[in-house]
């Protein structure tokens, strides 16, 4: 009888504690970007939460009306009516530093990140609106090929782009959730606060530790269709670091029995399909952790780990699809340090 009072008073002691104002926590969620967002900030005297969410509001605002493709208006889609050939076009600080880390992955990736894979997403029915599920001939992608390529667009540091072609357009959305991330986290950092895990449609950059003094715990979801959306496949443990994950499960199409996958090879203006399911990369930015894990599930299981193996402070799991719906688990030289439960 003592014995159970005594593990009571210490529970309640355990639950109250953190909620006596020692440290304080503040969640955060909304939509933005067509997905959602949530975000955790914990620490002492946090403050108003009503002038965090306008921060953030702020920020998800300002990122949206830079890149968002369905705001008519904004920087990305005004870039994307300009034709003047070999003629600035201003750009924003944002925007720029953006494109200048978007052509080091285009670099990096031989090509397999390409930001001006718009036309080939549209005639392969994932754009904007309602997916088709239309196959294209070959005629119509050898007819589109010619208006892709980033090296199209030349990025001047002066704070102005211009094309190569007339016909050239940007497509960011594959980096623009990793983007809005680090747009968050360094707004929450610049405001004082250093513990805080920030998530937009999945991806994620976590800042310090938890408000027990652990890593924070991140999810990979189980990259099969049927799989209930919040499965969880392997966990993380992240602290100053960002997780971004590309699958094939969730935005594709079937026709006559084969899937096409929304991920397109911009050399050869193809959806992918090397088997790979799912990829999830651990890099110090999570714009660069997105646009890495979309060049992965195009370069392949071989190709996408020899480059994450080169690449300094990155780390990579690429799920390859195997017979009979078994997978396959291809680690990087240490992600195993971040899996949660294996160090
Ligand atoms: P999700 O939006 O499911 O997180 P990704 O981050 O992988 O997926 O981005 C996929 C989107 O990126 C596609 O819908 C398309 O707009 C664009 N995209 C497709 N293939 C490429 C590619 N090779 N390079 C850059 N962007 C791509
Ligand atoms: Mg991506």
């Amino acid at each position: 009888m003592r014995k159970s009072v005594h593990q009571l008073i210490v529970a309640i002691l355990i639950v109250v504690v953190p909620e006596m104002g020692l440290t304080g926590e503040m969640l955060f969620s909304g939509k933005t970007m067509g997905t959602t967002y949530r975000i955790k900030i914990v620490g002492d005297h946090l403050g108003d939460q009503e002038q965090w969410q306008a921060l953030i509001d702020k920020r998800l605002d300002a990122v949206n009306q830079s890149m968002s493709t369905f705001i008519a208006d904004s920087e990305i889609g005004r870039f994307n009516r300009f034709e003047k050939i070999d003629a600035p076009f201003s750009i924003s600080n944002g925007f720029l530093s953006v494109m200048l880390a978007a052509k080091r992955i285009y670099q990096d990736t031989d090509g397999a990140w390409d930001g001006t894979v718009r036309p080939l997403v549209n005639l392969w029915g994932f754009g904007t609106g309602q997916m088709t599920g239309r196959i294209p001939s070959d005629d119509d992608v050898k007819t589109i090929l010619p208006a892709t390529g980033f090296y199209l667009i030349t990025i001047s540091e002066k704070g102005f782009l211009m094309k190569k072609s007339s016909r050239v357009t940007l497509d960011l959305s594959s980096i623009a959730k990793g983007y809005g991330v680090d747009d968050i986290a360094t707004a929450l950092k610049q405001n004082g606060c250093t513990r805080f895990l920030v998530e937009i449609g999945g991806e994620v950059y976590a800042s310090g530790k938890k408000e027990n003094g652990d890593s924070w715990k991140v999810g990979i979801n189980t990259p099969r269709k049927d799989a209930p959306i919040d499965q969880i496949y392997k966990v993380v443990e992240l602290s100053d670091k960002a997780l971004a994950t590309s699958g094939d499960y969730r935005n594709f199409f079937e026709n006559k029995g084969k899937t096409y996958s929304h991920v397109i090879d911009p050399r050869t203006g193809y959806p992918v399909k090397n088997g790979v399911v799912s990829v999830s990369i651990l890099s110090d930015t999570c714009m660069v952790a997105d646009g890495l894990a979309t060049a992965v599930m195009v370069m392949g299981a071989e190709k996408g780990l020899d480059l994450v193996n080169r690449l300094e402070n990155t780390e990579s799991l690429i799920v390859v699809s195997r017979s009979k719906g078994s997978f396959e688990n291809i680690y990087s030289k240490g992600f195993t340090n971040f899996e949660y439960g294996k160090h």
